[in-house]
Order: structure tokens, then C-alpha cells, then sequence
């Protein structure tokens, strides 16, 4: 399947989409629409017209330079990976499958353990680290002595009534 583009405007013409025009030098242009097509018959210029992509990249209103041009290119070869990365995508897609039709829910949530562990684990640490940062040595001796205090007070005051 191959995703052509409208030669007006632009947009993306999926495959029982749109019109193609065959000019006699068998050149094909392809329409995404009607609209697009009576914009061609008229021999209008594309740039010109605000609503299609060239007047947008000739206005400096989008990017010219664009990692998606270069994913979204036409090829006439499919795009050749490398012998690794097409093993290790063959054995995710193994893996995956083998998830999928065991439905392993446990297999999921031992997977995501691990993760809480580790998680667990670095917090403890960064608490055990930077504990001085919300409670300075000094607040819990002066905690102490503000509680004997208060309950000093407290009886003192109990001894009054009786
Ligand atoms: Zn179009």
C-alpha cells in the first residue's frame, strides 16, 4: 500500500481516495479531491492559493527542513535495516507474541516488580541523604525540650485546680 500525495494541496490520498490525471507525456498527477482537481483544470499554481501546503512551505509558515520529509519520502526500495536491529526486532515481536497468547498477567506485573523495588530502594536513599534538608539536627533536640515544657506547665497547672 502507498499513501500518494495531491499534487495541489498536498494532503495524503489513501489507496479509493481521490482522482489521478495521466497527461499525455504519461505523467501522473494525483488529486485528493474534487476541489484540488478543479484547482489543476484550471491551471492555477499551487504556491499561489493560501490553503495548500507549497504556498505554506514558500511563506516560510512550516518547516522546510524536516525529519518527516525524509521518513514520509516515496521509495521505490523498501528501506534496508541492519541485520541486528531486524533480529532484535524479531525477537521483540517472538516475545510479544509469546505475552500476548499466554496472557501472562503475572508475567507483566513481576516485570514491573523489579521496577518498583529499584524505586523503592532509591528513595530510601535519597530520604536517608537529604534529611538534614527538612529537619536540621537541632529541631529535634528543641522538639524535645518544647514537649517537657508543655507537659511541666500542664502539671503545674493540674496542682492548682486540686
Ligand atoms: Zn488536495
Amino acid at each position: 500500500m502507498r499513501v500518494e500525495k495531491c499534487f495541489v494541496c498536498s494532503a495524503p490520498i489513501y489507496p479509493g481516495h481521490g482522482m489521478a490525471f495521466v497527461r499525455n507525456d504519461s505523467r501522473m498527477f494525483r488529486f485528493c479531491r474534487s476541489k484540488c482537481h478543479k484547482f489543476f483544470q484550471k491551471k492555477r499554481n499551487p504556491r499561489k492559493a493560501k490553503w495548500t501546503k507549497a504556498f505554506r512551505k514558500a511563506a516560510g509558515k512550516e518547516l522546510r527542513v524536516d525529519p518527516a520529509l525524509e521518513f514520509e519520502k516515496n521509495r521505490n526500495e523498501p528501506v534496508k535495516y541492519s541485520k541486528e536491529l531486524w533480529d532484535n526486532t524479531v525477537k521483540a515481536i517472538k516475545k510479544i507474541e509469546e505475552i500476548r497468547t499466554r496472557r501472562q498477567d503475572h508475567y507483566i506485573a513481576s516485570r514491573l516488580k523489579k521496577g518498583k523495588e529499584i524505586r523503592k530502594l532509591a528513595d530510601t536513599v535519597e530520604v536517608e541523604k537529604s534529611i538534614h534538608l527538612i529537619r536540621p539536627p537541632a529541631a529535634a533536640l528543641k522538639q524535645k525540650k518544647q514537649m517537657v515544657e508543655v507537659v511541666m506547665e500542664r502539671d503545674v497547672d493540674s496542682m492548682d485546680v486540686n
